[in-house]
């Protein structure tokens, strides 16, 4: 009988998801199709495409009897689909993105109702995010009970990082209460790691900067393919400027919003969260085509912060790396938007990159190096594929192996 595992990211308006077949007797894993559910809480409608990229259905999910879609009436839409092709396959368990593992999940866990709580105590650290992500679990418990569901974490891969990367400088108690910096994304940069060498040779375990640069951005710093140190902190709005988040902020500032401009706690988060950030910059908003797109002086000025706090931070991360050998650009903006990473390897010409703009210009979409050979900064753009790197983990958490050990990936 042959295996199937499906791999969900759950956010707030929509779900996406993939599927993997287990290939015997080696586990390989190979994609048999992806998809989303885009439109939750709207008109909601189901895309999926086939391993050749292919679009196999783009249908609208009727609703039942409430007028808005619900997690649980978007799966099971999802498994009638995947129930309908099958071939054969029987499901072996769903893995799930969860953004938020604080200090007490370094490793992929599978779900538990006492598991299930704990994450639950992480939602007010991932507003944004931890909802969706526990929402998309339990809505698949209550549909199949005796299905195994892995939880694979966005924080783990930062947890190699120094003490000084990870303290705030605050009172021990509250840093004991679990106040520290976790970073995120980590997901996207464990799969960057296990395919570096592959493309990078021995400069895989140097000086290396991640930019994953998607509705969410952050950058990381590695080290030996470990991180070291991330622009994110406590939660996924510090660092970069991205989509909606506004990034490194002044904590006056939050200070003043409450205390002067007498804002609440929901609205601040709100602000911070959901109505900064690109769009809040540009006022029109928070995808970087569209910006681009604009010719307003509010976009462009937009893209000049974006820019000029990538350019900030990298020099922040060069810092403890002590320099750089290589800088990778991965997620939505990081692999499609030539300008951009035109724009930030400009401004980080102190550090060495020099860009080879022809190969940054070329419609590609695969790993490529786009810097001169003589740069003394290799640049490359690699696609991220945080699906596979959750199908892996789920499939090590049922063969009782922890967590997959991806630094023996592709050596
Ligand atoms: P998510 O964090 O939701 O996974 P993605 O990694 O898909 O997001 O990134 C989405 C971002 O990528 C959006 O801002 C989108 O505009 C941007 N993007 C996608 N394609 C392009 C492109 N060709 N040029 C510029 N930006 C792009």
């Amino acid at each position: 009988m042959k295996q199937a595992l499906l791999v969900i990211n759950s956010g707030s308006s929509s779900v996406k998801f993939a599927a993997y077949d287990v290939a015997r007797p080696d586990s390989a894993l190979a994609r048999i199709a992806n998809g989303r559910i885009e439109g939750i809480g709207g008109k909601p409608r189901l895309l999926v495409w086939g391993q050749d990229g292919a679009l196999l259905e783009d249908s609208r999910i009727s609703v039942s009897a409430d007028p808005v879609l619900g997690p649980e009436e978007a799966f099971e839409a999802l498994f009638d689909w995947l129930g309908r092709h099958a071939a054969g396959r029987t499901l072996l368990a769903v893995g799930h993105r969860v953004v938020h593992g604080g200090e007490r999940f370094a490793r992929p866990a599978r779900v538990t109702p006492e598991i299930l709580a704990q994450l639950d105590g992480f939602t007010p650290l991932a507003p944004l995010h931890q909802p969706h992500n526990l929402s998309a679990i339990r809505a698949i418990a209550s549909l199949l009970p005796e299905l195994a569901q892995v939880a694979c974490f966005d924080t783990e891969f930062h947890a190699t990082q120094p003490w000084v990367a990870q303290a705030c400088a605050l009172p021990r108690h509250i840093t004991e209460a679990g106040v520290k910096r976790y970073g995120f994304h980590g997901l996207s940069y464990e799969y960057i790691a296990s395919v570096l060498p592959g493309h990078l040779g021995a400069a895989a375990n140097g000086r290396v900067v991640v930019a994953h640069l998607g509705n969410g951005a952050s950058l990381c710093a590695m080290q030996d393919r470990r991180s070291v140190a991330s622009t994110m902190g406590f939660t996924a709005l510090d660092g970069l400027m991205m989509g909606t988040r506004c990034g490194s902020l002044d904590p006056g500032v939050v200070l003043y919003l409450m205390s002067g401009l007498g804002m609440s706690v929901q609205a601040v988060e709100k602000l911070l969260y959901e109505q900064s950030g690109l769009l809040g910059v540009s006022g029109i908003s928070g995808d970087m085509r569209t910006v681009e797109a604009s010719d307003t002086p509010e976009a462009r000025q937009a893209i000049e912060l974006y820019v000029y706090r990538v350019g900030q931070q990298l020099g922040s991360l060069a810092a403890p790396l002590g320099g750089l050998d290589a800088l990778v650009f991965t997620a939505g903006i990081g692999e499609n938007s030539a300008s951009l990473r035109r724009r930030v390897c400009e401004d980080a010409a102190w550090l060495g990159v020099a860009l080879d703009e022809d190969a940054n210009q070329a419609q590609a979409s695969g790993p490529r190096c786009i810097s001169t050979p003589g740069s003394r900064v290799a640049v490359w753009v690699i696609p991220t594929n945080e699906e596979l790197m959750i199908a892996r983990h789920t499939q090590a958490v049922l063969q009782g192996r922890g967590a997959h050990d991806w630094r023996a990936d592709g050596m």
